[in-house]
């Protein structure tokens, strides 16, 4: 057994297909003066394939995947309009008179190496789109066959040094298997496909698979923990087969409840939502039985591209979401930058405290063309089924108003534009600042709803910031305090008559439940794959007992004491139900 990491979950068993290095020999060529416009002339021909191809790639993949997914490809298509990538290679050609497909490769090496320096695992992750957009280019100007795979009908495990976002777009997701890499990481585009197109990856097997692997070997693989198996024995092939049925069991088993009502057996009704961040994630959480959406993060919308997404560009994203919930609702979050989330073609300084900066609300209050842009694709987008529009970071009633001012602002240009939107939009705020939560009952008057962020609260509320591992093990959402500042924030909205929901992580997780039964929340948003099992527990769970379970948590001075009544009562639960 070997061990590699777990990048795209999923048990894989097949044969492999080992991928020949995707690297080409170019003999060295000189060329004269005379030569430098039919080079030049090559090149241009070679880039205008390429762009044909990947134009073609994105069209396929649009049925596949969804559109988020092609995006790669834009960069991709970038890079060969980028003047800076055509001067290098021009400059090649013309000082050191060598041949095109010379001074592409070269150019290629050059921008390579200069990516791969730097510290940034982003801009190492663009040193690969260059190389996989330069090889698509110089296979061009050599004439080189595009890689054969096996035929349709033999399904493989692909095993290669590295793919790429084109050579994973060239794939039959129903022929692979799974896929094995010896470099990459779990946040590569290639990663992020291949999650998206289900099929199992395991990455960062450099020096522990032997280089004499050759196609055609049995080959197990585990994309949860990165576990792989060269020609596994009958008794292992037959433990992961069971887990791997095991595993789609289990999922089936809870699918029944798709349908069924989110209500406790006292009849305390919870409305259960998906966090989505893409058109995709919408269709994944649809089939595991979501039927609305509690929080899209659009912030995914505006990165891995060159240039801010126009109004259009937008409208028709969120036009597409609410379309395919089919009379389900959607609360959609406007821009939430800074932090840990940038755009590499938006310059923003450096901060000491970035988390704690320029970031969500406060860059909308700032760029306001930006933000308009937004509040106009959202309103239109809001006569094609429910929206609901939420504001990030909210840590004032200002800030509040000045959002809504520019909503009106956007509201009367689309009126005077003849433009339809819903004139009753919801309009709330995200809870994820201690600040928002001791004037929760000033901002309750300002707002249609509240939803509690928990994964910034409980950073905020024990100064404990979300991406220090150091300190990783004192972010706890069972902190006495993050307890108390959930009931504060509730009662304010019960108080003012405005539903209250919650879409942190915290929703998601069974031990939580309790708590927000008994304080009453409206509904809880979370990754689609936790709704089912959610659900499972609430719909055996009554809110009487909740509130007594809470009550005992409420008394609770430490957040271990917290921790073991939660658990305890999670494992009587699991005693009674398993009879
Ligand atoms: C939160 O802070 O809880 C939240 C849902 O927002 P994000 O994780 O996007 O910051
Ligand atoms: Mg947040």
């Amino acid at each position: 057994m070997t061990q590699g990491i777990g990048a795209s979950s999923g048990i894989a068993i097949g044969k492999s297909f080992v991928l020949p290095n995707w690297e080409f020999e170019v003999p060295e060529q000189r060329i004269d003066v005379a030569d430098f416009a039919r080079e030049f002339e090559r090149v241009y021909e070679g880039i205008r394939t390429s762009k044909d191809e990947i134009n073609q790639i994105k069209d396929e993949l649009k049925e596949t995947v969804g559109e988020e997914e092609t995006q790669i490809f834009d960069a991709h298509l970038a890079i060969l309009d980028d003047p800076v990538f055509m001067n290098e290679i021009q400059g090649i050609i013309q000082r050191q008179y060598k041949a095109a497909e010379v001074a592409v490769k070269e150019a290629i090496d050059h921008f390579v190496t200069m990516f791969d320096l730097l510290e940034d695992d982003y801009m190492r992750e663009r040193a690969l789109d260059i190389k996989d957009v330069g090889n698509r280019l110089l296979k061009h100007l050599l004439g080189v066959p595009e890689i054969q795979l096996p035929s349709d009908t033999q399904p493989f495990i692909l095993v290669a040094k590295e793919i790429s976002p084109s050579q994973l777009a060239h794939l039959n997701p129903e022929n692979v298997l799974g896929i094995v890499t010896l470099s990459g990481s779990t946040s590569s585009h290639s990663a992020i496909m291949a999650r998206a197109l289900g099929i199992p990856l395991v990455v960062g097997m450099e020096g522990k698979i032997a280089e004499s692997l050759v196609t055609g070997q049995t080959i197990l693989i585990d994309g949860s923990d990165g576990t792989v198996h060269l020609d596994p024995a009958e008794h292992l092939i037959k433990r992961y087969r069971d887990m791997q049925y095991k595993l789609i069991m289990a999922q089936e088993q809870l699918h029944h409840l798709a349908d069924h009502e989110a209500v406790t057996t006292d009849g305390q009704f919870i409305k259960l939502a998906a966090n989505i961040s893409s058109v995709k994630e919408l269709e994944i959480a649809l089939k595991g039985g979501a039927q609305d959406v509690g929080l899209f993060r659009t912030e995914f919308l505006y990165m891995d591209r060159q240039e801010f997404p126009t109004e259009e560009e937008q409208f028709l994203v969120y036009r597409k979401v609410v379309e395919k919930l089919h009379g389900g609702s959607v609360v959609i979050r406007t821009l939430d930058i800074g932090g840990d989330k940038h755009l590499d073609y938006y310059d923003m300084e450096e901060e000491e405290n970035p988390f704690m900066g320029y970031r969500a609300i406060r860059v909308s209050l700032d760029q306001k063309q930006l933000f308009k842009t937004q509040l106009r694709a959202i309103l239109r987008a809001s006569t094609y089924g429910t929206i609901k529009l939420m504001y990030p970071f909210i840590t004032s009633v200002n800030e509040v108003r000045a959002a809504n001012a520019l909503l009106e602002e956007a509201k009367d240009e689309l009126m005077q534009e003849g433009i339809a939107f819903d004139a009753h939009l919801a309009v709330g705020i995200m809870i994820e600042v201690p600040a928002a939560v001791m004037i929760a009952n000033h901002l309750a008057k300002e707002v249609d709803f509240f939803s509690i962020g928990t994964n910034d609260l409980v950073q905020f509320t024990l100064a404990v910031d979300r991406m220090n591992e150091r300190i990783a093990d004192l972010y706890d959402p069972y902190h006495p305090a993050v307890i108390q500042m959930l009931s504060f924030v509730v009662e304010a909205a019960k108080r003012n008559e405005i539903p209250i929901s919650v879409c942190g992580e915290l929703a998601g997780d069974i031990r939580a439940l309790p708590i927000w039964l008994s304080l009453g929340v409206d509904s809880l948003s979370m990754s689609a794959h936790s709704i089912l099992p959610l659900k499972e527990r609430l719909i055996h769970s009554s809110q009487l007992e909740c509130k007594q379970v809470f009550n005992e948590v409420s008394l609770s001075v430490t957040s271990e004491e917290i921790k073991v009544i939660l658990t305890e009562y999670m494992d009587v639960f699991e005693e009674t139900a398993n009879g």
